[in-house]
């Protein structure tokens, strides 16, 4: 199928990109390269540097391409950010997705993959987290992509023919197993990242925020979904929607890891100890999340190839330390 790429420069769009083609599909990027890296698309994948904004240009590169499906990532994705600066967040987020939609509809384009976040959930009130769950995000990020859920499902109605799936991500992680792509944030605020980093030397050291978490070494716990594994499932999702679908489902493993495993995790696996300092919580983290990914297991036939958090992080340590300082490293 031949896919529009939103945010094809950045870590998961890139990601995507290759693995879109690894299964035969045929990418085409558009990125505004605000956070995104050029040199993370290979040159023979056509490009456009462009903004979600700019509808005419958006139309003529979807008609232009014939394209069959958008896989929809472009967007800001940091919390704190988000509360400082709401409006860049709801621009960016929410009305690039609205821009998006118009285009598509001009277009007749109405196949739809959407990023979507656990952040929309908010605190919830139970875990795992199941689709069913209420949704109410507590930041303006989750609100932004939460908005976007709410679009979809209403232009799906207005339109019978549309079809989309929304993907919650739990958090995201680990770097393409050839060693050809990772991450490459500015800022990174990232727990895998940051501690990569830190053993680096580009880091004096790691704060771990929150100690006082009622789990039981006092840290929150999160779910870590390998990068390509997220990607793989946005190709199932993109290869089972038929006109009509809306599709909803939890991306994440399944499984929690506190931030104390993650950390003695990226000390196994590098064989490099790491200065630790334990400070007060970051606002806004909930304790515990993870997933009850079922629905997409059990709906697309998906499984995550990375269970252990070892071999997450031995990807992400692949990139870092041939890339200490990203894509600039070359
Ligand atoms: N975290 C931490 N120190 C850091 C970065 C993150 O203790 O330098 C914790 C954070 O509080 C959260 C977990 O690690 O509990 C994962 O944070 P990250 O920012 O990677 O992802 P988030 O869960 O916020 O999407």
């Amino acid at each position: 199928m031949r896919v529009l790429v939103t945010g094809g420069a950045g870590y998961i769009g890139s990601h995507a990109v290759k693995v879109l083609r690894q299964s035969g599909h045929e990418p085409i990027v558009v990125d505004n390269l605000y956070r995104g890296h050029r040199e993370a698309v290979p040159a023979d994948v056509p490009f456009y540097h462009a903004d979600l904004a700019d509808g005419p240009m958006l139309r003529q590169i979807l008609s232009r391409h014939a394209i069959e499906c958008v896989m929809h990532f472009a967007a800001l994705a940091y919390v704190g950010e988000s509360v400082m600066e709401p409006l860049k967040y709801y621009a960016n987020n929410t009305a690039g997705a609205i821009s998006l939609l118009d285009a598509m509809r001009e277009t007749e384009i109405r196949r739809l993959v959407f990023s979507s976040t656990c952040a929309t959930y908010g605190e919830p009130e139970r875990v795992p987290i199941v689709e069913m769950l209420p949704q109410a995000p507590i930041n303006p990020y989750g609100r932004s992509k939460y908005f976007v859920e709410r679009i979809l499902a209403d232009e799906a109605d207005a339109d019978d023919r549309f079809a989309y799936a929304a993907l919650r991500y739990f958090n995201v992680a680990g770097a393409a197993a050839d060693g050809t792509l990772g991450e490459d944030h500015e800022p990174e605020t990232h727990l895998i990242p940051s501690v990569l980093l830190t053993i680096l030397g580009r880091r004096e050291k790691i704060t771990v925020f929150g100690t006082d978490y009622p789990t039981p070494d006092g840290t929150c716990i999160r779910d870590y979904i390998h990068v390509e594994d997220l990607c793989d499932a946005h190709v199932a999702a993109m290869a089972a929607l038929k006109p009509g679908d809306r599709r909803v489902y939890n991306l994440g493993i399944g499984k929690g890891y506190s931030v104390r495993e993650v950390i003695d995790s990226a000390q196994r696996v590098t064989g490099r100890s790491v200065k630790v300092e334990y400070g007060a919580r970051r606002p806004g983290d909930p304790a515990v999340l993870y997933a009850d990914a079922s629905k997409i297991r059990a709906e697309l036939g998906w499984e995550p190839r990375y269970r252990e958090i070892d071999d997450i992080v031995a990807t992400a340590w692949n990139w870092f330390s041939r890339h200490p300082r990203g894509y600039a490293s070359g």
